[in-house]
Order: structure tokens, then C-alpha cells, then sequence
């Protein structure tokens, strides 16, 4: 396991699914890890479970994430792990979607990250360091499916965003990089694809939907020492789902 002994680390969407799995191996490789979500009832339960701290953030909300970062800020002094993993992903199809739709998507997964990290990254420049790592999908450069057009769109934004940050903080000790994960079995991945849940491990290489931790390791790596020389990268981690499998002949 990778070493964050000292490290303090903001987890957005930590509360549930991927977030809390980021969120538990941050703590087990050393980190004192900031839960950071709408869901209070959750967010004080995983908050407790690895003995971090809930602070109630909406990505969405302009001054928000400043408030909690300077909170952050007053009691540790520093912030130097960015897990910004807040996202939601509802069914769309396009001759149904609505302006509504498309806002309110575009506005947590997307906004919501230029929100949260704008605080933390000048954060991380004035104590030149930091790791910030996105948590975009597969679906933003590589795959999709119908109903997927909106987020997707996010997704693939986030990486644009990602690469374009690495630029911008190179010079102040800060790594940017992100996550793309293939399906991973969350109770809201379960709610979207219904009675298709059961039958996404069989079309995974590794016969087996990702875990949350599957998720938090990658994110580990990143916040690593060892990693210190990776920037603007992406890493999916999916099984090998997106690798079309040789047919049989
Ligand atoms: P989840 O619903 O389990 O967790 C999302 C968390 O975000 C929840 O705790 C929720 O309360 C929080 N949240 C929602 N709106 C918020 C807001 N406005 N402000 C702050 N917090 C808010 O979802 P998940 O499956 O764990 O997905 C987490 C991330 O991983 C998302 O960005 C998602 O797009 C991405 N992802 C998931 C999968 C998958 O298969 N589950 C695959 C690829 C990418």
C-alpha cells in the first residue's frame, strides 16, 4: 500500500458508492480524509467508519466549496489530496431530454468541479503541492450508451479539464490526473440499469464489476510519492471491458 501517513484529503461524493471506497483507502494507506457531500445521514456515517470528518458540500453552489476549504484550511493547514469524484449519471435519451436535463447534469459533474477545485488548486499552489484526481469514465472518451450523451459529455470535459489544470499547476508541485472507470457495482449503478446490473460482469474480461476500492487504489496511486512524476494521465479501470475480446475462431 502506497503511504499517506500526514496527508489531509477532500473526497467529494464520499458519502456513498466510489467516493466512500476512495474515501477507505485513503484512510488505509494513511490519510485523514474530509468526506464532502449533500448526503448528511451518510456522509456522518463513513465520516465515522474511518474516522475522518463530514463537511456538507454542494458542488453546486458557488460559494460552498470555499467555505469548506477554509474550514479545512483553519484546522490542518494544508490540503493536499483532491478526490473530486461527485457525479450522477441518469438516462437521458436525446428526444427526450430537456434543457433541465441537460443543466442539471452538466452542473454537478462538470461546474461542480471548476466549483471545488478552483479553492483547493489555490490552495495547493501556495503550499506547492498537491494532488488533485478526477473521477471522469470510460464513457468520456471511449465507449457510451443510449441515454448517455449528456454525461458523457461531462465525462469527457472532465478529461479536457484535467489535462489542461496539469498545465497550469505543473510549476507549483501539483499533479493533475483521473480516473475512468468501467461499471462498478454502487447501489446507484444498480438503479440505473436495473435488471441489466446482474448481467454486466459477464461482458467484463474479469468476469466481475469494479469494487469501489478497485476505484480508491488508482486514486491512492495517483496521490502517491511514487507517482510524483505522473501528470495530465488517465488510467481506466474497467476489467479490461474496453478491450474488444479476439473472437473465437
Ligand atoms: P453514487 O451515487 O453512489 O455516489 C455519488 C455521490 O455524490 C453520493 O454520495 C451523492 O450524495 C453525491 N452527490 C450528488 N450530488 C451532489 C452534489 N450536488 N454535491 C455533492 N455531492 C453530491 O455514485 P457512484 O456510482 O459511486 O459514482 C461516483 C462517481 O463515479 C461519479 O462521478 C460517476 O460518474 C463515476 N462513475 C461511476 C461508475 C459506476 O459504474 N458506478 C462508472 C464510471 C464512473
Amino acid at each position: 500500500m502506497f503511504d499517506l501517513t500526514d496527508n489531509i484529503a477532500m473526497v467529494t461524493g464520499g458519502a456513498n458508492g466510489i467516493g466512500k471506497g476512495i474515501a477507505e483507502t485513503l484512510t488505509k494507506a494513511g490519510a485523514k480524509v474530509m468526506i464532502c457531500d449533500i448526503d448528511e445521514e451518510a456522509g456522518e456515517k463513513t465520516a465515522e467508519v474511518i474516522d475522518g470528518e463530514f463537511f456538507r458540500l454542494d458542488v453546486t453552489d458557488p460559494g460552498n466549496a470555499e467555505r469548506v476549504v477554509e474550514e479545512i484550511l483553519e484546522k490542518y493547514d494544508k490540503i493536499d489530496i483532491l478526490a473530486a469524484n461527485t457525479g450522477i449519471y441518469p438516462e437521458v435519451m436525446i428526444e427526450d431530454m430537456t434543457e433541465e436535463d441537460w443543466d442539471k447534469i452538466q452542473n454537478i459533474n462538470l461546474k461542480g468541479l471548476f466549483f471545488t477545485a478552483k479553492p483547493v488548486l489555490k490552495a495547493m499552489k501556495e503550499q506547492n503541492y498537491g494532488r488533485l484526481i478526477l473521477t471522469s469514465s470510460i464513457t468520456g472518451d471511449i465507449t457510451g450508451y443510449p441515454g448517455g450523451s449528456i454525461y458523457g459529455a461531462t465525462k469527457a470535459g472532465i478529461l479536457g479539464y484535467m489535462r489542461n489544470a496539469a498545465m497550469e499547476y505543473a510549476k507549483y508541485g501539483v499533479t493533475v490526473n483521473a480516473v475512468q472507470p468501467g461499471m462498478v457495482g454502487t447501489e446507484t449503478l444498480k438503479k440505473e440499469l436495473g435488471v441489466l446490473y446482474d448481467k454486466g460482469a459477464e461482458s467484463v474480461p474479469l468476469k466481475r464489476l469494479g469494487k469501489p476500492e478497485d476505484i480508491g487504489a488508482a486514486v491512492a496511486f495517483f496521490a502517491s510519492k511514487e507517482a510524483g512524476y505522473i501528470t495530465a494521465q488517465s488510467l481506466v479501470v474497467d476489467g479490461g471491458q474496453i478491450v474488444p475480446e479476439t473472437p473465437d475462431v
